[in-house]
């Protein structure tokens, strides 16, 4: 962010302000963690804010300071929109294209209030006054860790703020392990840690949730598992059926892509998920090394993000996608075969 923005989004919090602040749609722990931490920090500075997610999150994140403050918009519609009418600021966080939140779109596009984007995505839209957008960082959680530091308030981090962006940073960072994670990133952390983030309590509670059903759901999509040599690719798919079988739950499938990473050889790993009720296949892409998932996803299944991790969307049944998508690697096999 550069100095006149900062100064700009200084002054403006210095007078009181309604504030609304929005993940994107199926919020992840980066996406809840820096709404929940920069809703900390305004409210203790006496402004008036609101986290309003575009829909629900997972079980594994609902233990985190303040969640249950957190309004929905598909729940509670009416609310939601009149306080997006009313702000006159709004925080968008972990995204950075309105397409990203769905059904909130047409509601943000109408409003007047001023726009503040912190965001680490690729390719960012042009909706925000004020954007502190940078590929390289982390997660946003490590940007609103700047953003507070900015704005020469690191002494106001709570143990509830701390926690909060402990958490984003760690599960967008695979805990501390892709290569956006930079020493800046430690130190981040530790200075998160000191100022009471209980890191093992962060890990035990997103990642020690495990239900026997999901175990069993792991299972059957790992006996899913496509791997194409030639590509040094791995691909996975769970069908609408598979998931009631095994009870789904919001967040169940989180992390199951990155089990094809863990393949010698294989840089390039995709899950696609049926989802009946929304009649689309949810596709997660990641890849190790040079090969852009982000630009994969954007040019071939509407999605995005970044280089190693990218998600995206089919229109087309469960199969006929899975077939479409190997198609599509010939033209990428110099790439994968680096
Ligand atoms: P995931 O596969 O965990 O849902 O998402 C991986 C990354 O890609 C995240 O940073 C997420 O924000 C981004 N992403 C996921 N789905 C989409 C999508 O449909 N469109 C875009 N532009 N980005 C996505
Ligand atoms: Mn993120």
């Amino acid at each position: 962010m550069n100095l006149e923005d900062i100064n700009a989004v200084a002054k403006l919090l210095s007078e009181p302000q309604k504030i609304v602040i929005i993940p994107h749609k199926n919020p992840d722990g980066d996406a809840i963690g820096s709404t929940l931490a920069l809703w900390h920090y305004l409210k203790n500075r006496g402004q008036n804010a609101q986290i309003i997610v575009p829909n629900d999150f997972p079980k594994f994140l609902k233990w985190m300071p303040g969640q249950d403050e957190i309004m929905n918009f598909e729940k509670e519609n009416s609310q939601s929109k009149a306080l997006i009418n009313e702000a006159t600021i709004i925080f968008t966080l972990d995204f950075n294209h309105l397409g990203r939140i769905a059904q909130m779109e047409p509601v943000l596009i109408e409003s007047d209030a001023t726009f503040v984007m912190i965001d680490h995505h690729q390719a960012p839209a042009d909706y925000a006054q004020y954007m502190y957008s940078d590929v390289l960082m982390s997660s946003t959680c490590e940007m609103v860790y700047n953003f507070i530091e900015f704005l020469r308030d690191e002494d106001k981090i709570t143990p509830e703020m701390a926690i909060c962006l402990y958490t984003g940073i760690m599960t967008d960072t695979g805990s501390f392990k892709y290569s956006s994670t930079t020493s800046r990133t430690h130190r981040v952390v530790a200075n998160l840690i000191d100022k009471g983030a209980e890191n093992t309590k962060a890990h035990n509670l997103v990642f020690d949730t495990n239900t026997p059903n999901r175990l069993h759901l792991l299972g059957c999509a790992l006996k899913n598992m496509v791997i194409l040599e030639e590509y040094n690719t791995a691909y996975i798919t769970l069908s609408q059926d598979e998931l009631d079988t095994y009870g789904f739950q919001k967040g169940d499938t989180e992390g199951f892509v990155n089990y094809g990473l863990t393949l010698h050889g294989i840089r390039f790993a995709v899950i696609f998920i049926e989802n009946r009720e929304e009649g689309i296949i949810k596709i997660s892409f990641r890849s190790e090394g040079e090969f852009s998932v982000n630009e994969f996803a954007r040019k071939h299944f509407n999605g995005g993000g970044h280089t190693n991790a990218a998600g995206g969307r089919s229109d087309i049944p469960l199969k006929e996608t899975a077939e479409y998508f190997v198609s599509l690697l010939k033209e990428y096999k110099t790439q994968l075969n680096p």
